[in-house]
């Protein structure tokens, strides 16, 4: 998987994402991570970038002209000959979420395209993005913390990135259930236990306990997502139970 990150900042992308698993990734070639400096593809003397927003307004906008031929230097790059697809980071794109994780772990290449300020004139979003993609319901300053965050997760999925011990595939999304809490050493901890089937070396026990643990976080913290969760017929009288309980407790109130 090849990443491009088009951007004011590289180094702060590169800086970010050279540690850690994904570091170790990059350093096997099992990815790449280019970031490629918008301000190179300035044709502007003093290398400007942006420019005041016509109509008026307050910010500035990032310029068309060095983001297309920044991408242009990407499909240049390009092995398979074709254009990469281009996220282009947005609080008015769609929300990032682990489906789509998935979905762009399919792709040998990706862009990601970073605005700053007021955000990137419209025309060259139109020629270029294929993908417009949100962090969540907040202004940033930039689009590299999406970008870096993007990557983290994306290659987390690609082959060979994580080793066993780190595997992805009963985290939380697997699913679309939360993960069972996790517990080490030490067994006692200022008073407080490690749960005992835990300890029990029981399999088909520590199966079913983290089954109704993850169950149970989902329907305390995220809800929403039982709606769209894979359960079987034991899951279902397990959350039956425990929204009886509820009940129960709210009209002992
Ligand atoms: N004026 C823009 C608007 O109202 O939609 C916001 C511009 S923001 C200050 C500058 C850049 O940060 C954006 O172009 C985008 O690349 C990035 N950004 C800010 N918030 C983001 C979010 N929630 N998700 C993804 N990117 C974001």
């Amino acid at each position: 998987m090849k990443f491009y990150v088009l951007t004011l900042f590289p180094e702060m992308v590169i800086q970010g994402l050279h540690t850690s698993i994904i570091g170790r990734a990059a350093e096997k070639g099992i990815l790449s991570i280019e970031a490629l400096n918008i301000r190179d593809y300035s044709t502007d003397k003093h290398k400007h970038v942006d420019d005041y927003p016509y109509g008026g307004g307050a910010g500035m906008v990032m310029q068309p002209g060095p983001i297309y031929d920044a991408y242009e230097a990407v499909c240049q790059k390009s092995e398979s000959g074709k254009r990469p697809r281009v996220v282009y980071l947005t609080p008015q794109g769609k929300v990032f979420n682990q489906e789509m994780a998935k979905e762009f772990a399919r792709e040998d290449e990706l862009v990601f395209l970073c605005g700053h300020y007021e955000g990137v004139d419209e025309r060259v979003l139109e020629m270029i993005a294929t993908d417009y993609v949100s962090m969540g319901d907040y202004v940033l300053t930039g689009g590299e913390l999406p970008a870096m965050v993007m990557i983290d997760c994306i290659s987390r999925l690609i082959p060979g990135v994580l080793n066993n011990e780190e595997s992805a595939e009963f985290e939380s999304f697997h699913d679309n259930l939360l993960e069972y809490p996790q517990y080490t050493r030490p067994e006692v901890f200022l008073d407080k236990r490690v749960p005992d089937v835990l300890l029990s070396g029981h399999h088909a026990n520590i199966d079913r306990w983290r089954r109704e643990q993850s169950l149970k976080r989902t329907w305390e913290r995220r809800p929403d997502l039982l709606e769209s969760a894979v359960l079987d017929k034991r899951d279902k009288i397990y959350l039956e139970t425990l929204r009886r309980s509820c009940k129960d407790a709210e009209s002992d109130f």
